[in-house]
Formats: structure tokens, C-alpha cells, sequence
């Protein structure tokens, strides 16, 4: 029986952290369910489609060593009922902080109660990526800071476009 799973997250932009999430849970799972966050609320710097795009771009590489990959957006749906549609039996999340522990452990209990058939797994995040956060990355970009040790090469020129775009804009 095929294995899948489900990486739920927002992935504003994708970074080097989530990159090397997925490679590895294609380890565990033989097709793997990007699950890309509408992100309203968060008022994302990329929309919807750029987001999926950006993953699209990097799938070749992503599934080298094996395993299959599939980005779809990931609406008003609950994490647990978005893994039911797409067939998920897990659901994989990164780790790198005691703060992300908190946040995923209160999740983690409420799926437990609305889905026990779904496990929820993580994944320790590397530590050569453990500093490296979405929020900051664009934080460093918007500062006009070097963006290459956390983002690929495609994404990281999407963003310092995208930065120099608002720039101009709030600047004249
Ligand atoms: P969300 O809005 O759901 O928190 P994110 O895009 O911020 O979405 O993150 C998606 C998932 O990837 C989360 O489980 C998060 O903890 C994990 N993650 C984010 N950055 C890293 C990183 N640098 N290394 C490992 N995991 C990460």
C-alpha cells in the first residue's frame, strides 16, 4: 500500500528548512502532499500561486532520491480534514524551536481528539537550517540583506524582486 503524507504550512517563501522537510519525509512516506496555505490572515508577500509555483520549481530536485511529490492549496479546511481528502495517514510538521513545540503540541492534541486515525510526525529541523524562518528571511530582504544561505537560487530572486518592488512602491 502506498504510503502518503501531508506537509501543511503557510511557505512564505518555501526556505532551505522546508526544502530539506520534505526530503526527508520522503523517507517515510512514498508520496508526499505539500499542502500550501491560503495564508489569509497573514497577509503573505507571495500569493497563493507563486507559492505553489516556487515548490513546483524545486519538485525535480525535491524527488531525486525517490518518492513522489504533489502541491495543492490548502484552504478553509481543517489540517485533519485536508489530510482525509488527499488520503494522508500522517501529517508531517518541522521543529525547530521550544516556541514551535508549544503551538504544535496544542494542534497536536486537538487532531488527536477529531482525528485519532491521523498521526501527526516530526521532524527535528537540521541544524544547519534551524535558524531559518520565513518571517525573517523576508525581514533580511526587506533590509536589502543577503538572502542565499537560506532560500534556493529561484526563490531567492523572486524575493529580493519582490522586495525591491514594494520598495519602490513605498518610496515614490
Ligand atoms: P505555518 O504557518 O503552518 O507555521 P510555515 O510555512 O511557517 O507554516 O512552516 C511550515 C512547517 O515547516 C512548520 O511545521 C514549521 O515548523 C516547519 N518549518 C519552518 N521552518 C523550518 C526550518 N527552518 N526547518 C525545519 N522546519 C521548518
Amino acid at each position: 500500500m502506498k504510503r502518503i503524507g501531508l506537509y501543511p504550512g503557510t511557505f512564505d517563501p518555501p526556505t532551505l528548512g522546508h526544502f530539506d522537510i520534505v526530503k526527508r519525509a520522503l523517507k517515510l512516506v512514498d508520496h508526499l502532499v505539500i499542502g500550501v496555505g491560503t495564508g489569509t490572515g497573514k497577509n503573505p508577500l507571495f500569493s497563493y500561486e507563486e507559492r505553489v509555483a516556487m515548490w513546483q520549481h524545486e519538485a525535480a530536485d525535491l524527488t531525486k532520491d525517490g518518492g513522489t511529490i504533489e502541491v495543492r492549496q490548502f484552504g478553509e479546511l481543517l489540517q485533519v480534514d485536508f489530510a482525509r481528502e488527499v488520503g494522508a495517514g500522517i501529517v508531517v510538521r518541522g521543529l525547530r524551536a521550544m516556541t514551535d513545540f508549544e503551538y504544535e503540541f496544542q494542534i497536536v492534541g486537538m487532531n488527536q481528539r477529531l482525528a485519532p486515525d491521523i498521526e501527526t510526525v516530526f521532524l527535528m529541523a537540521d541544524p544547519r537550517y534551524l535558524s531559518i524562518a520565513s518571517k525573517l528571511v523576508k525581514e533580511v530582504a526587506m533590509l536589502g540583506g543577503n538572502v542565499a544561505p537560506f532560500l534556493t537560487p529561484h526563490v531567492a530572486e523572486l524575493l529580493v524582486k519582490r522586495c525591491n518592488e514594494k520598495r519602490k512602491k513605498k518610496n515614490g
